[in-house]
């Protein structure tokens, strides 16, 4: 059942943030961030993130300097530093400007078994480090049909908020990713997104208004240019994360835009 607090208000700026997953190459980014940086530059109602894999990061921090695009990665170690072969640390990530950070997708936390407290401690040192986490939650195709979709996400989020307060969440962004949803082509209605969305902000308004009313909810999962627009007009949805339209000029700029023209 989705609790409600009136109270909580969303943020006005969009977020829509680019998750290329384990694409590219120095040829192909460069290509696509002129674009990107071409297009999107004039939005001013729309902050847009692209997060590439790690080798990546330093060309998007020489390309995208000087201009209104952000960037970030799309995983970070729960661990500051120390011998943990092949992780980067929040600190790490800091040193270099990088802002924003993905963590606990899933296509991480089931291929990795990622657990909700390995999550929520990449989290705090995410944000403790001045990254901007950006919290991927979301159920099963199973768990959907079994109406537990919020007692899962509700899980979620209690790892992080038993182990550290609701506070935590103030200036970060969870990102709603219904696993069956991802990638296949088979978005969450604005309806479906919508009521998560709800529940997820009233959640935490409930125990911090204040954190609840700075915090953006996205919506990701299977967004095109054509949905994007009945998604992002819903007033919960505070922007998307964008998985393989982002690696589409075009794509991603409509998308971008519909975010632009929702929030204006
Ligand atoms: C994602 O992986 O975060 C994602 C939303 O992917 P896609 O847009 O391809 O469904």
């Amino acid at each position: 059942m989705t609790q409600t607090n009136s109270s909580a208000k969303k943020p006005t700026q969009k977020l829509v943030v680019a998750n290329w997953k384990m694409h590219g190459n120095l040829q192909q980014n460069a290509v696509l961030l002129g674009n990107f940086v071409k297009h999107l530059s004039s939005l001013k109602h729309t902050q847009v993130v692209v997060c590439s894999p790690y080798p990546y990061l330093a060309q998007l921090q020489s390309l995208l300097q000087n201009t209104h695009i952000a960037w970030g990665a799309q995983n970070v170690a729960k661990s500051e530093f120390g011998a943990f072969t092949g992780e980067v640390s929040a600190l790490m990530l800091a040193d270099f400007g990088c802002k924003f950070v993905i963590i606990g997708h899933s296509e991480r936390s089931t291929a990795y078994c990622e657990s909700d407290e390995n999550i929520a401690t990449k989290f705090v040192h995410a944000k403790k480090h001045g990254l901007t986490p950006i919290l991927c939650v979301g159920e099963t195709l199973i768990e959907r049909e079994a109406g537990v979709m919020e007692m899962v996400v509700g899980k979620q989020l209690d790892a992080i908020i038993n182990t550290h307060g609701a506070a935590v969440f103030a200036n970060t962004v969870i990102s709603y990713e219904p696993i069956w949803a991802i990638g296949t082509g088979l978005a969450a209605t604005p309806e479906q997104a919508k009521s998560m969305h709800l529940f997820i902000r009233n959640k935490i308004a409930n125990l911090n208004l204040d954190a609840a009313n700075e915090l953006k909810i996205l919506y990701g999962g299977s967004v095109n240019p054509q949905n994007a627009v009945q998604l992002f007009v819903v007033e919960s949805i505070d922007g998307g994360l964008i998985g393989k339209c982002s690696l589409y000029a075009q794509e991603f700029a409509e998308i971008c835009l519909a975010a632009e023209q929702s929030a204006a």
